[in-house]
């Protein structure tokens, strides 16, 4: 099947909004460049600064904090190499469910990565943050501290407000991936202590290609790509002011059309109905605070890799989660932090909702998975 009848994979991308698409469409019928003081070229800066606008307001930013970029990857890279750089830090402190976007960019610092663990729940342990402070204080070395607000696998809000406390009054440097978390809750980023928060706008129904990175003024000097000045230097390279038009669309229809689509409902009714087909269902961080958008779970015994096979020919688009770009399911690192075995996490799946989501599709999920799981028990004897 080319086209999947049901999308369930919001977190990994949300479908374009028609908002969206129609200021891409009318921005790509304009010719210029942003930079040109021409008619032409103010016309395409005219829709950048609205865009930068639209952005900064759902984030809680000031315009001028708000920085685009090509995707939320660079967003964190810059924030993560390029901040490592100009702050000048000795170590950096990831949490052990960042995203590969966050680990890998602490990877590439060359500096010493600490990983603070997560515990059972999916929560980021705080404490381990409060003893690698406090080694890094009597050491004299000053540490960029990288967390996420809200887990893309499980949809697990991670307690950012608390490592705020610590890191926000401290030497020492706090970025925050939002990425999952924008549109979905407030940022308030120009009251709030992170330096740099990183958003990206496919995941609001912007295309793909387009992310931003918010940073305070302290942090106007955090480069990753040099060149021509634009981004007020901050980042380099001709803007794509359509992708930028669209994100700002998406920023500003966004809100309205997540809350309408009343998703923690959907994520309930689908839990509650998975819950009656398999009674042993196992939902990951279902203690935590949630996003509610996103339900992470397994059926012991009932691989990902079949499941999800299973139900993409009944047109339904799941995920394990944890796809890698080659889009093979590999096994999960966050599942694995929050401790759960290797048998288990095998069989997790990720169903994510969002602004298009309907009761419908929860329904046809629902019956997708009784399928499958009647299957599984049939074939292993078995009731789930
Ligand atoms: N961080 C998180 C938590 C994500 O979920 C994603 C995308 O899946 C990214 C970063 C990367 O975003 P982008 O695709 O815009 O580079």
């Amino acid at each position: 099947m080319t086209h999947p009848a049901i999308y369930l994979d919001h977190n990994a991308s949300a479908p374009l909004l028609p908002e969206a698409r129609a200021a891409l469409l009318a921005a790509l019928d304009l010719t210029g460049n942003p930079s040109s003081v021409h008619g032409h070229g103010r016309a395409l800066r005219n829709l950048i600064e609205t865009a930068r606008t639209q952005v900064a307001k759902l984030a809680g930013a000031e315009r001028t904090q708000v920085v685009f970029t090509g995707s939320a990857t660079e967003a964190i890279t810059q924030a993560i190499v390029g901040g490592a750089r100009a702050f000048g830090v000795d170590a950096i402190l990831v949490s052990a469910g960042e995203h590969a976007a966050v680990s890998k960019a602490a990877e590439a610092t060359g500096l010493p990565v600490r990983q603070i663990g997560l515990d059972a729940h999916g929560l980021i342990k705080v404490e381990e943050i409060v003893e690698a402070i406090k080694a890094a204080d009597s050491a004299g070395m000053k540490l960029l501290v990288c967390v996420h607000l809200v887990n893309n696998e499980t949809g697990v809000i991670q307690p950012v407000d608390r490592i705020e406390v610590l890191v926000g009054p401290s030497p020492h440097y706090l970025f925050v991936d939002a990425v999952q978390a924008f549109g979905k809750m407030a940022l308030e980023f120009s009251s709030r202590a992170p330096d740099m928060v990183a958003v990206s706008g496919h995941k609001i129904g912007a295309p793909a290609g387009i992310g931003a990175l918010l940073m305070k003024g302290h942090a106007d000097q955090v480069r990753l790509i040099h060149g021509g000045g634009q981004e007020t230097g901050r980042r380099g390279g001709t803007e794509s002011a359509a992708a930028i038009a669209a994100f700002g669309a998406a920023a500003a229809a966004f809100p309205t059309r997540f809350y309408d689509a009343n998703v923690s409902e959907l994520v309930r009714v689908a839990e509650d109905g998975m819950r009656l087909i398999a009674p042993n269902l196992v939902v990951f961080g279902e203690r935590a605070d949630r996003i509610g958008n996103v339900t992470n779970f397994a059926v012991p015994g009932l691989k990902n890799a079949v499941a999800m096979m299973g139900l993409d020919l009944m047109g339904l688009s799941v995920s394990s989660g944890s796809a890698c770009s080659s889009g093979k399911v590999g096994p999960s690192h966050v599942l694995a932090a929050m401790g759960v075995a290797a048998e288990l996490s095998e069989g997790a799946m990720r169903v994510s909702f969002g602004w298009s989501s309907t009761i419908a599709d929860v329904e046809a999920y629902l019956k997708g998975f009784g399928e499958v799981v009647g299957r599984h028990a049939s074939r292993h004897g078995r009731a789930a």
